[in-house]
């Protein structure tokens, strides 16, 4: 083996795992090679095993105060920053590997992460995405973290809804300074994080007047919001804590208003509209939704980031659940007084393995998403094509509003499930799942709710819709080719499913074919729907709302979802994979895509494509897959896990030691008594002896 990897890739210890490890018909080093690849293997060893040994990273005994969280916290953020696990000159090199980096770190805690992202890093790319040289200074001073920021787009009375924002920034010829103001508390910025107690500056979007009264819609500005000597809010700047919340309790997320607040004009990002020292506004844009469209793109990365986050959350859970579920033992033959791990049962295995799937081809997924994502923007910095680009950044836009929603679900269902799992102790803080599943949760919800986002993709689609009924190419349209079958949307709708036993489902092909199917039919009957409701004289809002549940919501999740399948493909044709683990993966992405299956089965059913006999096969085929699958998961399991200390599972860990694990955690309790222990039994009551 290389010998890089010989400290990295150890053998596990004998033990209560060995088992199924020892029945696994692939060795675990060369699929945690092939799926997570060698440089990111290094990276996030160097990153557990450095925090490991730092004592601001050791793991907390106890819960600690919201206080204490924010501090340490703050204090992980600066290590984390001063550690620089992302060099610059290896960020140009290999932009990719942040994501294993902000996976790593975010597997153990994932507040130090966020907070240093948004800190710096997020607020940096907005002034390079919306900024122009003028705010080259600014961008120096967050390298050098001389001043920390926050982004505030959300008000307490929109956030899904941008062009409703009511922050006002009316620009002042005489002092040549903008005047910031919120007209009421629903027009509060809030739920920045960093706002509540750390940003020196934020990024702040509000509508933009010109001294002629005009409006001129939302904009971005970089301004200082509290003194850096004193950490005083400036003077017409009012800047509260939002309190606990369901999880991240590390990152201070704020609440703030202004009055009649002055900030100087350079605060403008001006890369796509600016104001003249006359007061005249001036745009390359002359739509203005395209204007907020460019300014809003960036957006988009933090998207592509989520679904990594996500995935990341997947795993950990999935670690903990089948690793539990291996030694747990319940119940037996009856012949036999041996009891069975729970993992022997089908049922477990149903509930289980999917979510094993799941974050195999999320793995995938992200990572080749992520590629995408670079070369885009590379494109942009060289200037290429610029209708091609445009195509390219219409599609990533598409693929990114289902990608987030998609992997923060199937994150949340999986954490749930295996906290469901592990019975009774995976819901001690100690399995680990608590925090994940909380932590994960907000991913539902920021850099655009989940449900709202799917919206845009199938938007995206219904525009390519329109092509295929005028039997022109979409072909220029999805250039990273995630809807390229709707070429042959014609004879994929006239096709039959013909396949009636179990065994041809395991086939991914068999699966794409039918995800194909399902698109296309929801695709045309979305267009018919809300051609339908438009006929009926209702307005193209109105009538979209009529269709969001089963058929703008179904067909986005069904476009993504293809596109998983898709991109898995890709991995098993690589002629490169050994065949062990060629056979494995393919297993897996079918378990997982014939479990998605199941749930688009009306559109299969209503379009003509599943007989009367075909989803009986289906799930024959979903229950032999598991069955299949169940000496390998233990296998696959080692070659995602993260290390130990990052997973901080006492039912996860690589050793499978679950009971001497619970017996150390309760072991402390065993020997003290409450602190107030006087005040639990009532001081015995005088009798009367009459
Ligand atoms: C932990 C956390 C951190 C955050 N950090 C930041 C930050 O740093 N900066 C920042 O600016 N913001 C931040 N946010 C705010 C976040 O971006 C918003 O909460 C998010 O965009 C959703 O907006 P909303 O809360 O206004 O939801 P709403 O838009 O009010 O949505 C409420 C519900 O209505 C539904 N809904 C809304 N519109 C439609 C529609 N057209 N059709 C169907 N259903 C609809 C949604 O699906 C949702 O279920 C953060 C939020 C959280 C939870």
């Amino acid at each position: 083996m290389d010998p890089e990897l010989q400290d990295i890739l150890k053998d596990f210890p004998p033990g209560p795992l060995s088992e199924y490890r020892n029945n696994a018909s692939f060795n675990w080093k060369d699929m945690c090679l092939l799926i997570q690849g060698k440089d990111a293997l290094v990276l996030k060893h160097k990153i557990w095993s450095t925090l490991e040994k730092d004592p601001v990273f050791a793991h907390c005994a106890t819960k600690p105060t919201l206080k204490e969280n924010r501090l340490l916290t703050l204090q992980r953020a600066q290590k984390l920053a001063e550690y620089n696990f992302m060099p610059a000159k290896n960020l140009l090199q290999k932009p990719e590997m942040l994501d294993s980096v902000v996976m790593a770190i975010g597997q153990l805690d994932w507040s130090s992460i966020v907070k240093l992202q948004l800190l710096y890093n997020f607020v940096i790319s907005a002034l390079y995405g919306m900024g122009t040289e003028r705010h080259f200074k600014e961008i120096q001073r967050l390298m050098r973290r001389e001043i920390g920021a926050c982004f505030c787009l959300t008000e307490i009375g929109h956030g899904t809804n941008t062009k409703a924002m009511r922050t006002t920034a009316k620009f002042d010829v005489k002092t040549q300074e903008f005047v910031f103001h919120t007209p009421d508390f629903q027009a509060a910025k809030c739920w920045a994080g960093n706002l509540g107690e750390t940003a020196t500056h934020a990024v702040v979007f509000a509508t933009l007047y010109t001294p002629d009264g005009e409006n001129h819609g939302l904009h971005a500005f970089f301004i200082q919001i509290r003194d850096t000597q004193t950490f005083e809010n400036l003077p017409g700047v009012s800047i509260g804590d939002m309190g606990e919340k369901l999880g991240l309790n590390g990152v201070d997320n704020g609440v703030m208003l202004f009055d009649q607040f002055r900030v100087p004009r350079a605060a403008l990002l001006n890369r796509t509209g600016d104001v003249s020292e006359s007061g005249l506004y001036v745009s390359p844009f002359k739509d203005k939704k395209k204007r907020l469209g460019a300014s809003l793109g960036t957006l988009s990365a933090g998207r592509v980031g989520i679904a990594s986050m996500a995935t990341a959350n997947l795993i950990k859970a999935i670690t903990v659940g089948i690793r539990y579920s291996a030694v747990r033992r319940q119940f037996g033959p009856e012949d036999s007084n041996v009891e069975l791990p729970v993992l022997e049962y089908q049922l477990q295995q149903w509930r289980l393995f999917p979510y094993l799937g799941a974050a195999y081809v999320l793995i995938n997924f992200t990572r080749t998403f992520r590629k995408d994502f670079i070369e885009m923007q590379m494109a942009m910095m060289n200037k290429e094509d610029p209708d091609r680009l445009a195509s390219v950044g219409a599609e990533v836009h598409a693929i990114s509003s289902f990608a987030k929603p998609l992997s923060s679900w199937l994150a949340q269902q999986g954490v749930q499930e295996c906290r469901e799992a592990c019975g009774g102790h995976g819901y001690l803080a100690v399995s680990g799942l608590g925090s994940v599943r909380e932590d994960n949760d907000a991913n539902c919800t920021y850099e655009g709710d989940n449900n709202v986002l799917l919206q845009q993709s199938a938007n995206w689609l219904l525009n390519l819709w329109s092509l295929v009924q005028r039997r022109q190419s979409v072909a220029p349209y999805t250039p990273l080719g995630s809807a390229i079958y709707l070429d042959s949307a014609e004879s994929i709708l006239k096709s039959k499913c013909k396949l009636d036993t179990s065994q041809q489902w395991f086939e991914p092909q068999a699966l794409l074919d039918a995800y194909q199917f399902a698109v296309c039919h929801l695709l045309r009957s979305t267009a018919n729907r809300m051609q339908q409701l438009m006929d009926q004289k209702m307005d193209a809002f109105t009538a979209k709302n009529q269709a969001q549940a089963y058929h703008y919501r179904p067909l986005s999740i069904a476009y993504g979802e293809t596109l998983f399948l898709m991109r898995m493909m890709r991995l098993l044709n690589d002629p490169n994979i050994p065949e062990q683990l060629r056979a494995v993966l393919k297993s897996l992405t079918a378990l997982f895509g014939a479990t998605n299956l199941m749930k688009h089965l009306s559109a299969l059913t209503q379009g003509g494509y599943f007989q009367s006999n075909t989803s009986a096969a289906l799930q024959t085929a979903i229950e032999q897959l598991c069955e299949k699958l169940k000496p390998d998961a233990i296998a696959l399991i080692d070659a995602v896990a993260p290390s130990d200390f990052a997973l901080n599972s006492a039912l996860g860990h690589s050793d499978g030691q679950v009971y001497r694990h619970l017996e150390e955690h309760m072991a402390s309790s065993m020997k003290t008594r409450p602190d107030w222990w006087q005040q639990v039994l009532l001081p015995p009551k005088k009798t009367s002896h009459l």
